[in-house]
């Protein structure tokens, strides 16, 4: 069974392809869509990952899945939230996002904080399913540990006594939100497609 991965980022696609145990996950290019872009504008996260995966579900009719992922931290309503990505400007760089956060909390003791992943699946006839996972943790007052990406240095997770970025990335891979997100996504597919491996 083939399906289409609505995102461009490569070293996501290995990761999604691990946790679904399944090797048959393409990205647009790899079916001929060179310059797959959709703008990230609706209003939450499910609306984005929903616009992913049915602008590449009208190019494809295909089986398609997406992601949209936000830190949402409780003190500060909710922000950076959908703006995750772009918190500290258009152009700002994940060291940026970081900074700007630290500083925002900064004498602020309430630093709870969870990311949220959706994932949005569209099946053959065009009907949309989607599939959450969440970790809570709490905003570092600074950064710990060389690992990951985007926030990872600075969100701590109590039950492991580490930030994300003191975690090797097989182990984050296992107990984070966007696996959490996927595992419930490729349960749905065992489910409900007969024999997901082809
Ligand atoms: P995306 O929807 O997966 O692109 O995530 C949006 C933004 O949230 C990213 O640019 C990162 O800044 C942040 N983010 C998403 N997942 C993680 C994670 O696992 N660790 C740290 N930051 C993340």
């Amino acid at each position: 069974m083939e399906l289409l991965f609505a995102s461009n980022n490569a070293n996501k696609l290995e990761q999604v392809k691990l946790l679904l145990d399944h090797e048959n996950v393409l990205l647009p290019k790899d079916i001929g869509i060179l310059d797959f872009n959709v703008v990230e504008d609706g209003n939450t996260l499910r609306e984005n990952a929903y616009k992913k995966a049915y602008a590449l579900f009208k190019l494809s009719g295909k089986k398609v899945f997406s992601d949209d992922t936000g830190l949402f931290v409780k003190s500060l309503d909710g922000r950076p939230g959908l703006y995750s990505h772009r918190y500290a400007g258009n152009d700002a760089s994940d060291k940026d996002n970081r900074d700007k956060l630290l500083s925002e909390l900064e004498n602020n003791a309430d630093r709870q904080a969870y990311f949220l992943t959706v994932v949005c699946f569209i099946d053959e006839n065009g009907r949309d399913y989607y599939f959450e996972g969440r970790l809570d943790g709490r905003i570092a007052d600074k950064e710990y540990g060389t690992g990951g990406f985007g926030y990872d240095k600075i969100f701590y997770v109590d039950e492991y006594s580490k930030t994300l970025g003191q975690m090797d990335i097989e182990f984050k891979n296992t107990i984070s939100h966007r696996a959490k997100a996927v595992l419930a996504f490729k349960k749905f597919l065992v489910d409900n497609y007969e024999n997901i491996n082809y």
